[in-house]
């Protein structure tokens, strides 16, 4: 199985590969530079980065954009910037070798203007990389058919994660009816598009519409449900990637050693 975390590039983007193997990982999500900045630092260590990535079985590396990007803005001012940010996230990840982008979609009052907004944004935007589209727990992004509408009228490749707190919260009952969640995933949206899952427990329950993630199998999604969500047949070959707290209860390692743990 391919089961990693986001961890931390604070000491050069090739340091990705040793940080997701002492906690037990075998694919990655980094972010490219802070989240919370506008700021971008010139790519470092890039043939490095790309030597150890061809060598290494860590696979895939997926890069996470920026918190403060809103490709669905009104807003002129943010929405430049959310642009510029957007095309040197792509611009780090060809130089990296890195195939996946993965983007919230963005957030908007009006759902159709939303929509729209984002499309023409991302068909703004010339990359190789893969773009993947990850669902929400609230907002645009929190249903399949906007995920779909979004998919379908851009240009760029893409794909779409799933994070398994988003889903839940969003209201897929992922825990009682993941057969009917699947499908239905896969009569609007198509399973191949599925790339990579965020494997988070929930900490408020189904169809809270909240973001907050908890340990596997301390939430509401819990230790049963993220058992049988891992050996689903329609999932246990997409990357998994942990975005669960850090704190005195547990680190990444732990959640890892958990989940293999739940491998039938
Ligand atoms: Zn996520
Ligand atoms: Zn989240």
């Amino acid at each position: 199985m391919r089961i990693g975390a986001h961890v931390s590039i604070a000491r050069g983007f090739p340091s990705v590969f040793d940080n997701i193997k002492s906690i037990g990982g075998n694919c990655a999500q980094i972010f490219s530079h802070s989240p919370r900045s506008w700021k971008f630092k010139d790519v470092q260590k890039a043939e490095e980065f790309r030597e150890r990535y061809k060598k290494e079985d860590v696979s895939p590396i997926v890069i996470h954009n920026s918190y403060l990007v809103n490709l669905a803005s009104l807003d002129k001012e943010l929405h430049r910037k959310s642009m510029e940010n957007m095309r040197k996230e792509f611009e780090t990840a060809e130089i990296l070798g890195v195939n996946y982008v993965n983007i919230h979609p963005g957030s908007n009052k009006d759902v159709k203007i939303g929509l729209n907004r984002i499309v023409e944004s991302l068909n703004d935007i010339e990359t190789k990389a893969y773009l993947l589209l990850e669902n929400t727990a609230s907002g645009i992004g929190s249903e399949f058919e906007r995920l779909r509408y979004i998919t379908e009228n851009i240009t760029i490749k893409c794909g779409v994660t799933l994070d398994t707190c988003h889903t839940y919260a969003a209201g897929y009952d992922i825990v009682s009816n993941l057969d009917n969640v699947l499908d239905e995933f896969d009569s609007i949206m198509g399973l191949e598009k599925l790339k990579l899952i965020h494997l988070n427990d929930s900490k408020f329950e189904l169809g809270s519409k909240r973001d907050r993630h908890e340990h596997i199998g301390l939430g509401k999604i819990g230790m049963e449900g993220f058992r049988n969500f891992i050996n689903h047949p329609k999932l246990r070959d997409i990357p998994e990637i942990l975005e669960t707290p850090v704190d005195k209860r547990r680190g990444f390692k732990e959640n890892i050693e958990i989940v293999k743990g739940l491998v039938e």
